[in-house]
């Protein structure tokens, strides 16, 4: 019997009226004899309310006791769709992530996944059972409870279709499937039926939010195709698997974009070694997340430094670094929080010159002013003033012709 793991995200999940929409997708599949192990998000909102209720009660709410609370949200999703199921006459039992073996270090609100042990979910599948698994939780040895990180539940739906062997997991979210860039901004943005790995997690990381990175890059490790569709439609989604054949379609598959940018300059820093690392030790004790990082090459011995944060860190990383860049004896930093950043991903450019040429045109074009340009060997990224971003996914979209599909 094939094992499929189903994932539905929080606005699936939103209501009772949608609970009951996913419990008959699920029983669908059931039907169809498949095994079949569903994770969940919590309902809608759930979890940012939480946060906000916890911060209403103290500013500092404390990690370990956050990860309990938030991992409520998914317990009360994951009961009421059991209990759905079990209303239309399906046998179907709800288990919290530690039940289902999902074992974690111990590293509060980001916790990483150290292995599965699956035991009871194979039991549960072998009494019959559709198994619902709170997402986005896991223990840790001392029985903590912690959480992956927002947006963690795709991880935990990977991670047990690894360690089930499951055929595919299938990711289920209000949107239906990967575009060749945002269909709200550009409403002739083509559907793609398939996409590799490495594109995807380029994609996901810089801005398109179907699918969770750490969910893809599991899925890569472990060669789990993941699917991702919509909860909502019947339409057919966009697998995400290795075995995409490089030459059959556009060289640039997707465009994404990100308006959360913030930029900090220091300007005017000694070039000498430990200046960076005196930087940005601190940043990352700090949890702060660092993106783009550009160094000038340095004119007498005096150069510029430039690193990007999500807007929300920006005022925890200015006050971080400012007193750093006085003590090496930097002039001043400066910062910009009104950035976003477009993005043109495809394998398909890797050692054909001219893309970044053309990119950089279309920008040009538009009036559009280049602030940062970072690449990888399959994306090109720059950083530009955050009211362009839009003008600027459409000028990349018909420059590069990605209506004409795939
Ligand atoms: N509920 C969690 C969050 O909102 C996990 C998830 O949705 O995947 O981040
Ligand atoms: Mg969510």
């Amino acid at each position: 019997m094939v094992l499929v793991v189903q994932k539905y995200g929080g606005s699936s999940m939103a209501d009772a009226k949608r609970i009951k929409n996913v419990a008959r997708r699920i029983a669908q599949a059931k039907d169809k004899g498949e095994r079949v192990v569903v994770v969940v998000s919590a309902m809608g909102d759930t979890t940012d309310e939480l946060i906000k209720l916890a911060y209403q009660i103290s500013e500092q709410p404390g990690d370990r006791e956050l990860d309990v609370l938030l991992s409520t949200g998914e317990i009360v999703s994951s009961t009421l769709l059991a209990m759905a199921l079990r209303a239309m006459g399906y046998e179907a039992i709800s288990l919290s992530g530690a039940q289902a073996g999902i074992r974690t270090d111990a590293t509060y609100r980001r916790a990483q996944i150290l292995k599965v042990e699956a035991k009871r979910v194979v039991k549960e599948l072998e009494r019959g059972n559709i198994v619902i698994v709170a997402g986005f939780q896991g223990i840790t040895d001392e029985m903590d409870i912690t959480t992956l990180g927002r947006g963690g539940s795709d991880t935990t739906a990977v991670a047990l279709a690894a360690s089930l062997g499951a055929e595919v997991c299938q990711i289920y979210t209000d949107v239906d499937g990967v575009y060749t860039a945002d269909p709200h901004l550009i409403p002739e943005a083509q559907k793609l039926t398939e996409i590799g790995y490495e594109e995807m997690l380029e994609l996901a990381s810089y801005g398109a939010k179907v699918v969770h990175p750490r969910a893809v890059e599991l899925g890569e490790l472990f060669n789990i195709p993941i699917l991702v569709a919509s909860s909502f439609t019947d339409s057919s989604g966009t697998l995400i698997h290795g075995g995409v054949s490089m030459e059959v379609r556009n060289k640039v598959r997707s465009i994404a974009q990100d308006l959360d940018v913030a930029k900090i300059t220091v300007v005017g820093v000694p070039d000498r070694p430990g200046i960076a690392a005196s930087i940005f030790q601190p940043l990352a004790t700090a949890g702060i997340s660092i993106d783009t990082i550009v160094q000038n090459a340095s004119i007498d011995n005096i150069t510029d430094l430039t690193f990007t944060v999500a807007k929300s860190q920006l005022a925890k990383a200015m006050r971080l670094v400012e007193p750093i860049a006085k003590s090496i004896g930097a002039r001043e930093c400066v910062s910009d929080s009104k950035l976003g950043k477009v993005s043109i991903i495809g394998t398909g450019m890797q050692n054909t010159p001219g893309y970044a040429a053309r990119m950089f045109g279309a920008l040009s074009e538009q009036g559009i002013n280049i602030q940062l340009i970072t690449t990888s060997e399959i994306r090109i990224t720059c950083i530009i003033d955050e009211s362009r971003v839009e003008d600027a996914v459409r000028a990349l979209h018909r420059v590069f012709e990605m209506e004409i599909g795939e």
